[in-house]
């Protein structure tokens, strides 16, 4: 007899930086969610599918969980609340390396769901196994939480195990998706990522955060190379200075790292092209952040 097929929706949230990007990229074999060292890269919530035999998990990667400061967190956070509403399962992780203060403000937004959860502790490539006892004790009698699974998501370590024991907790059901759809999302929202990606790894504190990118031209030419414009807001006149640099030079830097990772996702040649505007104080405007794409779904 073959198992029921199952279907459904998992989510995955956390305080910024524990690895919940790079763990739903692991699962689904794909790179969706961009990942950087700095915490708040990831903005919306972001969907994976992974289909299997007799299965279709879809993740939900979520921005990091924060005490809001300004309108653009704001949204964020509210994406984190309906995304735990929408699952049929949470995962919620930790950095066995860096346990903080700001895990309790997720771990009290999870108490407020009813859905169930498993705890991931994540990283523990970076930490003696020793260290990971003692946090498993302080979770296992937090009745909450179904498993508690170490894992390390950038070297896949207890993504079989994890795997399994999301599979556990899935509903009975039809497929959401077709078996070989891995997002919901349209390809030019990720190559505004993937642009966005590149200003995270080569500017400061600053930049990136006053950033918002935008894919205002994609043509597919026929023989010839996609043409994609793409329009890079910043908040003020020196962030503009700065992300083009001199002569143009940083901004030149960008394009061609993006250009290459562009490719790669769609697997064709592009030509890209960035332009830089000023939107003053974009992150503080309900208009300007809905405009964005960052109101919650
Ligand atoms: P998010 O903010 O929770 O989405 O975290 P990211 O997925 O963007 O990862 C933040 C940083 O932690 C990146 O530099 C990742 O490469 C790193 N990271 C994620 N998972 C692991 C892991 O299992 N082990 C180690 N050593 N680093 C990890
Ligand atoms: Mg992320």
């Amino acid at each position: 007899m073959t198992s029921p097929f199952k279907a459904g929706y998992v989510a995955i949230v956390g305080r910024p930086n524990v690895g919940k990007s790079t763990l739903m990229n692991q699962l689904i074999h794909e790179k969706l969610a961009i990942v950087s060292p700095k915490p708040q890269t990831t903005r919306h919530r972001i969907l994976g599918i992974l289909t299997g035999k007799n299965y279709q998990a879809i993740f939900l990667d979520t921005p990091g969980l924060i005490k809001p400061n300004y309108l653009l967190q704001e949204a964020m956070m509210e994406t984190v609340s309906k995304t735990m509403k929408d699952a049929d399962l949470i995962l919620m992780m930790l950095d066995a390396s860096d346990i903080r203060a700001e895990d309790e403000l997720v771990l009290q937004a999870v108490s407020q769901s009813q859905r169930p959860k498993c705890l991931l502790i994540n990283k523990a490539d970076k930490v003696p196994k020793l260290n990971i006892l003692p946090i498993i004790d302080r979770f296992r009698n937090d009745a909450q939480f179904k498993e508690i699974i170490p894992i390390s998501a950038l070297k896949n370590d207890g993504l079989e195990v994890l795997l399994e024991q999301i599979l556990k907790y899935l509903p009975e059901g039809v497929p959401f998706y077709p078996p070989d759809m891995v997002s919901d999302e349209p390809e030019r929202f990720f190559v505004a990522e993937l642009i966005r990606e590149q200003i995270f790894m080569h500017f400061g504190d600053e930049i990136p955060y006053a950033t918002a990118v935008q894919i205002e031209q994609f043509e597919e030419r026929p023989g010839r190379k996609d043409f994609i414009r793409a329009v890079i807001s910043v908040e003020r006149s020196s962030q503009k200075g700065i992300l083009i640099g001199k002569q143009g030079q940083a901004l030149k830097k960008i394009g061609s790292a993006a250009r290459v990772q562009i490719e790669q996702f769609l697997e064709r040649p592009v030509y890209l092209q960035l332009d830089v505007r000023v939107q003053k104080k974009w992150r503080k405007d309900p208009a300007q952040v809905k405009r964005f794409g960052y109101q919650s779904k």
